[in-house]
């Protein structure tokens, strides 16, 4: 089946906001395994919309619009649609209602004339109740064809289009679409589908998609079937075979997992403390770990020393390894994680310290080295960077990699077994 996204409103079109509903909205599509080959920006005037619309249903099955369904004059999407597809319009008691109890449930909104606009809907028109805003979503079908018109706010689009239009979607698919994603951290996009190349080029079902993320990379399996089990067993071989290939670069099998999840539940699962001594990364990876819920079981004390002064206060780096061998170097970064672990009196310490940029680099320290850092039970290890882009990718890259060392140590220390987080408790 083939959709296509209209966005509607000339603030899109002015550049005054960003058209994160699109990216949303094709990402979704594709997970729900539908082809995607237009995308428009319409502004909010009635005949270029009228026309995308036309164009749009001509040549596409399912037309997905944003915007345009507010109270003002300007909010044209539904009387537009309607007019193109043929459909009269007739209030709807029930959104009404709905209309009316939401602004009395809201005691800083008051209600305008206007606001009865959005209780005007398409005859026939499917009505999609939104519990966070007062302008309905609607699905109008007409000839094998069907548009969904959703609101603009982000916040009132996602929860009906996880909760009402995918459920729809997925019954027009004769198919299921199962997909499952696979997280790599540590090897590059370029290398990563150099190894899959055989498997990317046999591809036909299951499908693999990659996503390049900072300093992580997405693999999406995805398979077509007439049930989830059945799809599920096609893709559980290709799924094998990624694991094995990339092992213990592979942090987890699940979407919602995130890199510094899979850090805390490995540092839960072996009854360990962590803390980090920052300095390029001013915080960063500290913020990352506190980013997951329930970090505070694992993560005691983030310093951030950024001068050598600091360094040496409050790591107890030596003045003399400063001296010699500067305060980017592997023996400045590995005395700040044995003194972050001392000083916090964690069992793992992390620590990064780097050249981000633009000033301040040398032939022989150029902008983006960075070394890094673990301190585990004692035992340090350090890595060495060279990292590419602008200072904020810079240190960007280096919070990444310093929590992907951080998971590579406790797996070397404590051996890969469940290794990859794959359940939902992390
Ligand atoms: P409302 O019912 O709240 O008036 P609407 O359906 O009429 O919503 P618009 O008036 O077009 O939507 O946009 C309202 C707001 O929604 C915009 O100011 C913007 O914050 C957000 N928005 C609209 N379209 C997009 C988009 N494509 N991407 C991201 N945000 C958007």
């Amino acid at each position: 089946m083939v959709a296509e996204l209209i966005s509607v409103g000339t603030e899109l079109l002015m550049g005054n906001i960003v058209n994160t509903n699109a990216q949303y909205l094709a990402e979704k599509c594709a997970q729900l395994g539908l082809s995607m080959y237009h995308q428009t920006v319409v502004g909010d005037n009635p005949d270029r919309l009228a026309d995308a619309v036309r164009t749009a249903l001509n040549r596409s099955d399912l037309v997905i619009l944003t915007g345009g369904l507010g109270p003002t004059e300007d909010d044209l999407t539904k009387e537009i649609c309607a007019q193109v597809m043929g459909f009269a319009l007739e209030e709807d008691p029930h959104t009404r209602a709905r209309i009316q109890a939401y602004f009395e449930n809201n005691i800083y909104k008051t209600i305008s004339q206007n606001n009865w606009k959005q209780a005007v809907v398409p005859v026939g028109a499917r009505v999609l109740d939104n519990d966070n805003g007062t302008a309905p979503g609607l699905i109008l079908e007409k000839d094998g064809k069907a548009a969904v018109l959703l609101p603009g706010p982000p916040g009132e689009l996602h929860p009906l289009f996880e909760q009402q239009v995918m459920p729809y979607l997925q019954n027009l698919q004769p198919e299921r679409i199962v997909s499952r994603m696979i997280k790599i951290c540590g090897v590059g996009e370029s290398q990563v589908e150099d190894r899959l190349l055989d498997l990317i080029d046999a591809q036909t079902d299951p499908t693999i998609a990659t996503y390049a993320k900072t300093a992580e990379v997405h693999l999406r399996i995805t398979a077509k079937a007439s049930g989830e089990e059945e799809a599920l067993a096609r893709i559980r071989p290709v799924e094998e075979e990624i694991k094995r290939r990339f092992g213990q670069a592979v942090f987890t099998d699940r979407e919602e997992v995130t890199l510094e999840d899979a850090v805390v539940r490995l540092l839960k699962q072996h009854g360990l403390t962590v803390s980090t001594a920052e300095s390029c990364t001013g915080g960063l990876v500290s913020a990352r770990l506190v980013n997951v819920a329930g970090a505070s079981e694992v993560f005691q004390e983030g310093f951030v020393t950024y001068s050598n002064e600091a360094k040496q206060r409050v790591l107890g780096v030596k003045e003399e390894t400063l001296r010699q061998y500067g305060a980017v170097s592997r023996e400045t970064a590995e005395e700040m994680a044995a003194g972050g672990a001392a000083a916090a009196g964690t069992s793992a310490c992390v620590a990064i310290t780097g050249l981000a940029g633009p000033g301040g680099g040398s032939p022989e320290k150029p902008v983006g080295l960075v070394y890094m850092a673990c301190c585990l039970n004692g035992q340090v290890t350090v890595q060495k960077y060279q990292f590419k882009g602008n200072r904020s990718k810079i240190r960007e890259q280096s919070a990444v990699r310093a929590l992907d060392l951080l998971r590579r140590t406790i797996l070397d220390a404590y051996g890969a077994d469940a290794g990859i987080a794959s359940d939902a408790t992390v």
